[in-house]
């Protein structure tokens, strides 16, 4: 299966962006993009400042932070993109929405993993339950009602126990529920894309596909 194999740190510096992909290392001062804010390369090191780029350069760069925030290819973004485009509303808030949807930003969002890519690595190793089935695509979509939890043979791991810890304090976005005492997740609606925090301007991407 395909995957990002270039280091996360430098998709960050990439795009001058905080992508948040390290999960709590990314609120320490390990962060790289905090410690050198310059693009990654050996040409870059010596800039102070990063180059001027064009208005299209702009809304490209808003569409690859977008798709190495929720770890998409090309391929599969640009069909999300059709589909936000394809239904009635906003296209960049159909985008942010259907984004928001995959079952490993859901895993991430209520907990359960520190990063979308440790989210995804959980979902493919077959240790989330999906309306009560195994589910190993970290890109299906919830819908309303969706319980999400963890199969059983998952939960006698260290990883479960120090989570079950861990999340005595989480809180989750309004439209997931999290029953802590059994670990297990509920969508209690569609997110609304307002109530997303994107790191990405969204009408960006829109005017790249537009054009
Ligand atoms: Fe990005 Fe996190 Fe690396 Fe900082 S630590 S550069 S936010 S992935």
């Amino acid at each position: 299966m395909a995957r990002y194999t270039e280091a996360y740190c430098r998709l960050c510096r990439r795009t001058g962006t905080k992508l948040m992909l390290k999960g709590e290392r990314c609120f320490t001062e390990k962060c790289a993009l905090e410690r050198r804010d310059t693009p990654p390369g050996p040409h870059a090191s010596g800039r102070k400042r990063r180059p001027k780029v064009s208005e299209r350069g702009l809304q490209l760069m808003e569409k690859q932070k977008a798709k190495y925030t929720y770890g998409t290819f090309e391929r599969q973004f640009h069909r999300f993109f059709q589909e936000a485009s394809r239904v009635q509303g906003i296209t960049g808030d159909n985008l942010v929405t259907l984004l928001e949807r995959r079952l490993d930003n859901v895993v991430f969002r209520l907990g359960f993993a520190d990063s979308r890519s440790q989210a995804r690595q959980i979902v493919r190793h077959g240790h989330i339950k999906l309306n009560g089935r195994r589910t190993d695509i970290p890109s299906c979509l919830v819908k309303t009602g969706d319980v999400i939890e963890w199969r059983k043979e998952s939960t006698k791991s260290e990883y479960y126990k120090t989570l079950v810890e861990k999340l005595e304090d989480k809180d989750v976005p309004a439209w997931l529920s999290l029953e802590k005492e059994n670990m297990t997740g509920r969508v209690v609606s569609l997110p609304a894309a307002g109530e997303i925090k994107t790191n990405f301007n969204e009408k960006a991407i829109v005017e790249f596909y537009s054009r």
